[in-house]
């Protein structure tokens, strides 16, 4: 099953092989520097309360495999957001 979360200004999306895999859980909870990702016992869970305070840092892109997570501008016309 897929992860998601929405603030009032970033969306996040881990599709669901992704957001079951253990590794990716435990990397996404590393590499986020405001919280965004959990570690749920082996899946993601998107910690809804910190989405708003995502930094567009993009390290969460090269978690798994490519296109898996995404993050997404909703400030601004629902943009992408690519590597920096
Ligand atoms: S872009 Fe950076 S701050 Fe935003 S969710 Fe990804 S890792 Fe976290």
């Amino acid at each position: 099953m897929a992860a998601s979360g929405s603030g009032m200004f970033i969306r996040v999306e881990v599709d669901g092989t992704a957001a079951s895999d253990a590794a990716v859980a435990k990397q996404l909870a590393a590499v986020c520097p405001v919280d965004i990702f959990a570690d749920d016992g082996g899946r993601v869970r998107i910690v809804d309360d910190n989405l708003d305070e995502c930094i567009l840092c993009g390290l969460c892109l090269d978690v798994g495999l490519a296109g898996a997570v995404r993050v997404i501008k909703r400030y601004d016309g629902d943009k992408l957001l690519r590597h920096p």
